[in-house]
């Protein structure tokens, strides 16, 4: 099958919901989503978005909590744009639908750590679920758009895809949409547009510990990358200090917000430990707490501390986190008012990604990217907490401004492109190396590319990771694609680019931290890192 709109989305979550809502006025929008359309790392989001919404907040204090957090690599132009923009993305939420909570009428203002104030705008702490929910209903109201569900995205479509062959420069490369498996009729249709919006969230699951879902496998990352595209800042994983111990995969998150609240972090024989790492005790930025919990078990040969909230009036705790209250007693029966949680860092935020430009352009023409898919500049080397759902409503706003504006983009020719060849290809009797692969691929990353590297393991991950990516882009040019073999063919891809961007920086900062260079050189590496 091919489809043709005037825009491609690529993802359902707050970036290209956000986004499709915003062009839908300037022509038709086909969205594709790899399994049902609230399947995203949004739908998971509990703290909330952080944005200047009181008057005692401001621009400088919000972009200087940003900055610092992002420790000397954030943009200032990006985080300029984020700071200020931010409010009025959040009340267009608002407008749409979306109920945040209120105190007195007001918006109930939470506090999460490295924010020097009150600032994170939530609903309860089901927030990224209450947004999907409004975003949703709204793209359902909106005829201009058509949201195709289990279609996941294979490659993008360049000048290596049109029908007649065009001359390929690598500096001018021009994307009209996308490939895309229908995964029940296991069809490769065509979708084709004037503008794409890669849109396609996070990486967790390159690691074996992640609170990301089963969808985040980095495919808007790789796609790009194997299109042209320039993607930059991929040793910058987030780590999320408290997750709950043994919770499975996706780990349950238990929210900074819990810590903002006034929850303390203890070793298992109940000694305070943070004093040591940070002033700031458990509402140091997130990297510091993670490295710290990760410290602590090493030095203790625990496998995990605890966040204890036994100190804090239950019927406030029950209130304000009712969804992790209910989800620690149904599923893992376990009082959070009663009993300290159990917690482990795990895997969270990836905060390189697709390198764009503050209007949302890639450096690929006509393909956009919005969300934790890109690399806008506002993380820098560290993310400030709720800062994500924030940048990607802010720069899908400005993405479909940019994309809207274009006349060359939008009245250019779309030219005649290929169906999908699969000639010569068979279908598959050994999916159990893919499962295999996914799960070594998961443990490597953890082992040597986790909270703190070396250079021997960062060498040693190297290798099998090279290996391994060789033998599934083997096995993906003989195999029919599937659901399973497109996403380990992108956790490899991504993989190996996490690593090889970690073995440029030989420095530490931020989120990347090595044994061998345990200090920030602003001399040599005060820049984004390029995957080449
Ligand atoms: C547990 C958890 C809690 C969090 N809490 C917060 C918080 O409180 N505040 C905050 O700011 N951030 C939070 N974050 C981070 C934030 O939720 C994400 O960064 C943000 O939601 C990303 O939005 P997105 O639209 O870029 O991607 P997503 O919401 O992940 O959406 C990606 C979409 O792309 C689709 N997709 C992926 N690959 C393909 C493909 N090949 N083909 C077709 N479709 C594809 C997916 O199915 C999905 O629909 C949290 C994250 C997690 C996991």
């Amino acid at each position: 099958m091919t489809y043709q709109h005037d825009f491609l989305v690529i993802g359902t979550g707050i970036a290209g919901l956000s986004y499709a809502l915003k062009v839908a006025r300037h022509g038709t929008v086909g969205i594709i989503t790899k399994k049902d359309k609230a399947e995203s790392n949004t739908n998971l989001a509990q703290g909330g978005v952080a944005a200047v919404m009181s008057a005692v907040d401001s621009f400088d204090l919000h972009y200087a909590d940003t900055m610092s957090t992002g420790v000397g690599l954030c943009h200032s132009d990006a985080v300029e744009v984020l700071v200020r923009e931010g409010p009025a993305r959040l009340r267009e939420l608002i407008e749409i639908g979306v109920q945040f909570t209120r105190k007195d009428g007001k918006l109930d203002l939470g506090r999460e750590g490295g924010h020097s104030i009150n600032r994170i705008v939530h609903a309860k702490d089901f927030t990224g679920r209450e947004i999907e929910r409004a975003l949703l209903q709204a793209i359902s109201e909106n005829p201009a758009i058509t949201v195709y569900e289990n279609h996941i995205a294979v490659e993008l479509i360049t000048e290596h895809h049109t029908a007649v062959k065009r001359v390929i420069d690598r500096q001018n490369i021009h994307c009209w949409g996308a490939y895309a498996l229908d995964t029940l009729k296991r069809s490769v249709d065509v979708f084709s547009a004037h503008v794409v919006m890669l849109a396609t969230g996070g990486l967790g699951q390159v690691y074996l510990h992640t609170t990301n879902p089963l969808i985040a496998t980095g495919d808007g990352v790789a796609m790009a990358y194997r299109a042209g595209a320039s993607v930059a800042n991929m040793e910058f994983i987030q780590f999320h200090p408290t997750t709950l111990y043994n919770s499975g995969s996706p780990s349950f998150l238990i929210s900074e917000a819990v810590r903002g609240f006034g929850g303390i972090l203890r070793s298992v024989s109940g000694e305070e430990f943070m004093h040591l790492y940070d002033e700031r005790k458990s509402l140091a930025p997130r990297d510091i707490v993670a490295y710290a919990i990760d410290n602590e078990l090493k030095k203790r040969g625990d496998e995990y501390v605890h966040l204890d909230l036994r100190h804090l009036p239950a019927d406030q705790v029950k209130e304000r986190f009712p969804y992790i209250f209910d989800t620690c007693l149904t599923r893992f029966k376990l009082d959070i008012t009663k009993e300290p949680i159990p917690v482990v860092p795990a895997a969270h935020y990836s905060c390189g990604g697709v390198v764009t430009d503050i209007d949302g352009h890639t450096s690929i023409r006509g393909l956009f990217a919005s969300g934790e898919v890109s690399m806008t500049g506002v993380h820098g080397a560290n993310r400030l907490a709720s800062n994500s759902l924030l940048e990607a409503l802010v720069f899908s706003d400005r993405s479909s401004k940019s994309s809207t504006l274009s006349t060359e983009l939008l009245r250019g020719e779309i030219p005649a492109i290929r169906e999908w060849d699969d000639s010569g290809t068979f279908n598959s009797e050994e999916w159990v190396l893919v499962s295999h692969d996914r799960k070594e691929i998961q443990e490597i990353m953890w082992d040597y590319v986790g909270i703190v590297r070396s250079d021997m393991r960062l060498e040693r991950a190297r290798r099998r990771m090279e290996l391994i990516r060789s033998e599934v882009e083997a096995f993906y040019k003989r195999t029919k694609v599937t659901p399973e073999l497109i996403e380990l063919r992108n956790l490899a891809l991504c993989a190996e680019l996490i690593i090889r961007c970690a073995m440029k920086r030989k420095e530490s900062r931020g989120l990347h931290m090595t044994t061998d260079y345990r200090n920030r050189d602003d001399d040599a590496f005060l820049a984004d890192t390029f995957a080449d």
